[in-house]
């Protein structure tokens, strides 16, 4: 097997059709062995029946329908630990990420590189929110990670069999693929591209879904926000003690003061503001340690036609 296609799915029913067409149309003419492996993540839609019949038609086309919805980064997660290919493509079902560029990426691979990754040159279709926290989000990463993960990319690229053995070697619980694979290293290089609108349906990605994922990106790759929380309490604590000398001047030798609870009040309130801040950080950072050592699986599948490692297909 030369390439897979790995195709995280839900809710995807007006897009697959046109997204396995369209795939089909350029992965022909490349003149290679290859798969395209359908992860259905809990759709509540037809996708997975569409899959199905596109799976019965067509022994190129591989899936695995998951128990229930476990989110995207660990339906891409599921991909890899299926996929046979010397290369594997990750791509998104809802044509944002152009197919088209696949031939280009795959030559790029050819050259030496273990990973190419597709950069977004301009986003259509998103709202100002989005394009604003997103672009926020990737520099705030770049600034607190020791790693450099590019900016503007998502989980559009080819990678090697190298990469996804090394993948499927990190037990982390909470993924964050992008991350993952510039923690890893070799040689990595990038393509542009324009990125569509989505063509189908809506997206699946809820506010809470970006804002969990973005939590994941930061607390698997930076203590930044931890230090943060050690500093602002010495900051805090300076200050305090600060005011604390005042306040011994004021009542003992300058004798001018009042019976404050404005002051009082201010006090009280910011240090609670910092100390739950600084809790609330640790908490996300203990969440995350508590996950790991449950080491529960990271999906069910419930029916697949891949064979091995997996459990067979129920009657499907
Ligand atoms: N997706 C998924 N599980 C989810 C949410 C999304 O597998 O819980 C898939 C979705 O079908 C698509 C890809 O992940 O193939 C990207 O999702 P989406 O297009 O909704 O995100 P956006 O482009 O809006 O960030
Ligand atoms: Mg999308």
């Amino acid at each position: 097997m030369d390439l897979s296609v790995v195709i995280p799915i839900y809710n995807e029913e007006a897009n697959i059709h046109a997204l396995y067409h369209r795939l089909r149309g350029v992965l022909a003419p490349m003149q290679v062995a290859y798969e395209l492996i359908f992860i259905n993540d809990g759709s509540r839609d037809r996708s997975l029946e569409l899959i199905r019949e596109l799976a019965a038609h067509d022994p190129q086309v591989r899936y695995a329908d998951f128990s229930r919805n476990f989110g995207h980064q660990i339906a891409v997660t599921a991909g890899l630990d299926v996929s046979g290919g010397e290369a594997v493509v990750i791509i998104d079902a809802d044509l944002q990420d152009p197919p088209e560029l696949i031939p280009a990426l795959y030559a790029k691979l050819q050259e030496g590189y273990e990973v190419v990754y597709a950069k977004r040159r301009t986003r259509q279709g998103e709202s100002a929110a989005k394009l604003l926290t997103a672009k926020l989000f990737y520099r705030l990463l770049a600034s607190i990670t020791h790693i450099s993960i590019p900016v503007d990319t998502g989980d559009f690229r080819i990678v090697s069999r190298k990469v996804v053995a090394a993948l499927r070697q990190m037990p982390e619980q909470n993924k964050f693929i992008r991350g993952q694979i510039s923690w890893i290293g070799y040689r990595q290089t990038y393509l542009e591209y324009d990125r569509a609108e989505r063509a189908g349906g809506a997206t699946g990605y809820t506010y809470s879904k970006m804002i969990r994922l973005a939590l994941d990106g930061i607390t698997g790759f930076s203590d930044a926000p931890l230090k943060a929380a050690t500093l602002s309490g010495f900051l805090v604590s300076g200050v305090a003690f600060l005011v604390m000398l005042y306040t011994l001047y004021a009542r003992f030798i300058s004798g001018d003061y009042q019976p404050g609870w404005a002051s009082l009040m201010i006090s009280i309130l910011f240090l609670g503001g910092v100390q739950l801040i600084a809790v609330g950080i640790i908490g996300e950072y203990i969440a995350r340690l508590s996950a790991n050592v449950r080491q529960r699986p990271l999906y069910i599948i419930s029916d697949t036609n891949v064979g091995g490692v997996h459990p067979p297909p129920h009657a499907a």
